[in-house]
C-alpha cells in the first residue's frame, strides 16, 4: 500500500501532437493532468481526476500505474481522447495552437468519491473554473489547494475564476496572464495584486527567465535552470505545479522555507520535462537526478554576503 500524503490533480489527460525546433510527434501522451501527476509521484501519490476516451492506450495507464499514480480517479468514456496541437517558435517561450479538439473532455464533469474528497491536498489545473468550483464544493477540507488557469478564463469568465483564487492557497499563472488580470504591469505589483484576491502564495512563471514568486508580503527568485538542449517545452508548467504541490504535500505545511525548496523543486522537474518530447524525459527520471540538479541549481545561485 502506498503511504504518500496523496493529492487530487483535476486537469486534462490527452494525445497530443507537437511541432518543436526538436521534431515533431503525433498523438504522444499529454494533458496537464499526466505532466502534474509524473512530476508529483516524486513526492506524494497524486490521483489524477480525469476523462479519457476509447482512444487512450492502455499502456499510457499503466506508465503512470508504474510511477505510483492512483489511477481509479481516470475515467474512460466512450468518444475520442482530448486532442491538443501546438507549434512552437524558435523562441521556446512562445507557441501556437493549431487544433483543440475536447471529444469527451466537453462533457467532463469531475465527481469525486468520498475517499477522494478527503484528501487534504488539490491542485486544479487549467479547466473551467466553474468545474474548479464544482470541485472545491465537494472537498471536506482540503489543507492545500493549488490552481492553475489559461487567457480564455481570464477573457471569458473573469468573475467564476475570482471566486476559484478567493478559495485556493496557491496561484500559479504565467506572466502573461498576470498582466491581462491585473492593472499592474510590474511582476511585484501584479502579485500583490492577486494575493489580495485571496491565494497566499502567488507563482508567476515566465517560461525559460524562471519564477517570481510572492508569499507573505516576500519576493522568492527562482532562475530556470540553464539547460544545453531544449526538445520539448510542453508541460513544463504543469510539472512544475504538480512538483511544487507534492513537496508541499510530502512536508505537510507551506511554511516559507518549504515552499521555497518546493518552488526549486518545481524548476528543476520543468527542465527536465522539456528535455524530451511529451513524457519521455519524466518517465525515466531518476531521483538522484533531481537531487544532483538540485544541488546544481543550489550551487549556482548562492552568493555571500559582501562588504566594502
Ligand atoms: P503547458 O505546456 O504546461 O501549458 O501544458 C500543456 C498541456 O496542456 C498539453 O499536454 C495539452 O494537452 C494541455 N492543454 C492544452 N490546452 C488545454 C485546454 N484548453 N484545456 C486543458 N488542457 C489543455
Amino acid at each position: 500500500m502506498n503511504t504518500k500524503p496523496r493529492v487530487l490533480i483535476v486537469g486534462s489527460m490527452a494525445l497530443d501532437t507537437i511541432e518543436a525546433p526538436g521534431g515533431k510527434a503525433s498523438n504522444i501522451l499529454g494533458g496537464a493532468a499526466t505532466f502534474a501527476s509524473l512530476a508529483c509521484s516524486f513526492f506524494a501519490q497524486p490521483v489524477p481526476i480525469c476523462v479519457v476516451g476509447e482512444d487512450f492506450p492502455q499502456e499510457h495507464i499503466d506508465l503512470l500505474a508504474g510511477h505510483g499514480v492512483d489511477t481509479s480517479g481516470i475515467q474512460r468514456q466512450e468518444g475520442k481522447t482530448f486532442h491538443w496541437e501546438a507549434r512552437y517558435l524558435d523562441d521556446f517561450d512562445e507557441r501556437e495552437t493549431l487544433d483543440t479538439q475536447c471529444n469527451v473532455f466537453a462533457d467532463f464533469r469531475p465527481l469525486l468519491t468520498q475517499e477522494q474528497s478527503e484528501a487534504h491536498h488539490l491542485f486544479l489545473a487549467n479547466i473551467h473554473p466553474s468545474l474548479q468550483l464544482s470541485v472545491l464544493d465537494q472537498m471536506r477540507g482540503p489543507k492545500i489547494v493549488g490552481c492553475d488557469t489559461m487567457n480564455l478564463w481570464i477573457d471569458t469568465e473573469p468573475a467564476t475564476l475570482r471566486q476559484v483564487f478567493s478559495r485556493c492557497d496557491i496561484l500559479f499563472l504565467n506572466d502573461s496572464e498576470a498582466t491581462l488580470l491585473c492593472q499592474a504591469r510590474e511582476l511585484r505589483r501584479a502579485a500583490e495584486e492577486l494575493s489580495r484576491l485571496g491565494p497566499r502564495c502567488v507563482v508567476i512563471k515566465k517560461g525559460s527567465h524562471g519564477a517570481f514568486v510572492y508569499y507573505q508580503r516576500q519576493v522568492f527568485l527562482a532562475p530556470a535552470y540553464p539547460l544545453q538542449k531544449v526538445i520539448d517545452p510542453t508541460g513544463a508548467g504543469d510539472a512544475f505545479a504538480g512538483a511544487m504541490m507534492g513537496y508541499l504535500a510530502r512536508e505537510g505545511n507551506i511554511e516559507p522555507e518549504t515552499v521555497r525548496k518546493a518552488v526549486i523543486l518545481g524548476t528543476i522537474l520543468a527542465s527536465f520535462t522539456v528535455e524530451g518530447f511529451g513524457v519521455d524525459a519524466l518517465r525515466s527520471l531518476k531521483t538522484e537526478e533531481i537531487i544532483a540538479r538540485y544541488g546544481e541549481l543550489a550551487e549556482m545561485t548562492t552568493f555571500g554576503r559582501v562588504t566594502l
